[in-house]
């Protein structure tokens, strides 16, 4: 009896492998949906820039795995997150941000690859901009939306994460007025200032 098969599908029920590469966070195994700048609209603070850059092409702003995990409580939902350099006027590429529909669910991550940082907040207005680096995990506590910020000038910040896997994902409240922070580019450093439009 073959008691390691080397390709099994992703059986949720039964357990499975998958491969990841660690530098790309790429896999043969998932699908990976991708987010271009042009399906971003409203989430850069500069729409000036962000028009400009729309203008010049439609890059690739961030991609992640989709794991068809069930929709129940005693499963984890988990991936890869991959959020490519870029900027938009001084402000840094990012996921576009989310609560968890059961806002009483964290999340982990663990940054594979790559420099960036999480930005959390929670409904009471606390916020923290967590480093993300190659080794390093970062805790999303229950009630804080997050999203991940790629702050690399040369290697895309990948993360793979987990969380419950019926926990929901919430992003509209985040789509209409985005986080209380942005995290920019300041004299060729990351700096937190206010979002204007908050
Ligand atoms: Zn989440």
């Amino acid at each position: 009896m073959d008691f390691n098969p080397s390709s099994i599908p992703l059986d949720f029920e039964r357990g499975f492998t998958m491969d990841i590469d660690l530098i790309t966070g790429k896999s043969k195994d998932v699908d990976t949906g991708k987010r271009f700048l042009g399906d971003l609209r409203g989430l850069f603070s500069d729409e000036t820039a962000y028009e400009a850059e729309v203008g010049k092409g439609n890059p690739l702003v961030y991609e992640f795995h989709g794991l068809p995990a069930p929709d129940h409580p005693g499963d984890i939902g988990f991936g890869c997150s991959i959020v490519y350099p870029g900027k938009v006027g001084n402000e840094y590429y990012m996921t576009k941000g989310h609560f968890h529909t059961d806002i009483e669910t964290g999340e982990a991550y663990l940054c594979l690859n790559g420099h960036g940082y999480m930005l959390i907040e929670n409904p009471e207005g606390d916020w923290r901009a967590l480093e993300l680096a190659k080794g390093k995990c970062v805790y999303v506590p229950k009630r804080y939306a997050h999203r991940s910020i790629c702050v690399g000038t040369s290697e895309p910040l990948v993360t793979f994460f987990a969380y419950r896997a019926n926990a929901g994902h919430d992003y509209g409240s985040i789509e209409t007025r985005g986080f209380r922070k942005l995290m920019v580019e300041v004299d060729g450093k990351p700096a937190i200032v206010d979002n204007p439009k908050w």
